[in-house]
């Protein structure tokens, strides 16, 4: 694995509470989607994302390409902050930065052939040679498993797994350095989810590309990522190498997490079931963000907001089950 690519550094997002009363003076509390957040991604590196839905992985992704703008940290690419550029300054980075989402479909015009979608691509970041283009097109169908008889095709006329593929093809034309993937195998049956995170794979292995691959399925993130983030209300819980938290789970969440699914995680301890609607957290919310659902919880997790701290070579975790090992 190579040097750090990316580097996201205490990044916080909110987004106003609706349907509630405005306050005294006029303003509304605030939602935090992510806070404190902090994680590397190196050359080559899959780095995985995992968690319940809503819990701030999407809004990260869309922050990391600049579609959501971060209240406050910062995100280093090659020692670069983008969340302080503007959408000017932030364009010739798009090329090597690029995003696949869950339903490529809706994102792609219908009436267009899927040459000419991928084309455009190539006309808006400067290809103006009309040969190159299309020679470039046909090379990127082929790399992701499609093939030249699509380039006359409509959207519309592909299978589920093809359209990611052209998910795929469409971040991958313009030769970025990171894609991120948001849940690009969701809505996808199990035997085809496993043909496109094969053709990932193998692309993200001969280009050393780098993936953030956020999703909600842990057989998913385990499948594809040389390390896991497990994030809870906008925060990391806990991160390590796939073996090793597979191995060594120490947080409450990402152990009940493991143990909701049985095939994949032979349990050593019993894991109390964790109850109760998942909180909505504020900019006044103080302790930890699991508390109100954790079987393990003590009073100072109500008070005090445990630390991520590394607890083995690259492990890190945040709970107060483990201050007696600072
Ligand atoms: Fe549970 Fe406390 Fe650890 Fe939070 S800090 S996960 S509430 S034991």
């Amino acid at each position: 694995m190579g040097n750090n690519l990316l580097e996201i550094r205490n990044l916080k997002k909110t987004f106003p509470i609706r349907r509630q009363k405005l306050g005294l003076f006029g303003q509304r509390e605030q939602m935090l989607a992510v806070d404190n957040l902090s994680f590397t991604i190196k050359e080559g590196e899959t780095y995985g994302l995992v968690g319940e839905s809503g819990c701030g992985k999407s809004t990260t992704g869309r922050m990391l390409v600049g579609v959501e703008k971060p209240n406050s940290g910062s995100i280093l690419y090659e020692g670069k902050d983008l969340s302080t550029l503007n959408d000017r300054e932030f364009f010739p980075l798009r090329k090597e930065l690029q995003m696949v989402f869950q339903n490529t479909l809706s994102a792609l015009n219908p009436r267009q052939r899927i040459g000419s979608i991928l084309e455009d691509i190539l006309k808006v970041h400067g290809v103006s040679d009309a040969r190159d283009r299309r020679d470039q097109v046909v090379d990127v169908l082929e790399k992701v498993g499609l093939s030249e008889y699509h380039y006359f095709r409509y959207p519309y006329e592909l299978s589920g797994g093809q359209v990611q593929r052209l998910g795929i093809a469409s971040a991958l034309v313009i030769k970025p350095r990171l894609i991120i993937c948001d849940e690009p195998v969701s809505a996808l049956d199990v035997s085809i989810q496993a043909q496109v995170l094969n053709t990932l794979i193998a692309l993200q292995q001969d280009l050393r590309l780098s993936l953030l691959f956020i999703s909600h399925d842990i057989g998913v993130i385990r499948y594809i990522s040389d390390r896991i983030g497990v994030m809870y209300l906008g925060t990391l819980v806990e991160e390590a190498e796939t073996d090793e938290l597979f191995k060594n789970p120490m947080h409450p969440y990402t152990k009940a997490l493991f143990a909701s699914v049985p095939d994949l995680y032979i349990c050593k301890e019993t894991v109390p079931e964790f109850n109760g609607e998942r909180p909505v957290r504020t900019d006044t919310f103080k302790g930890c963000a699991f508390c109100t659902r954790c079987p393990y919880a003590m009073s100072i997790c109500a008070e005090k907001t445990p630390e991520f701290l590394e607890r083995s070579s690259g492990h890190q975790v945040a709970c107060h089950l483990y201050d007696s090992m600072e």
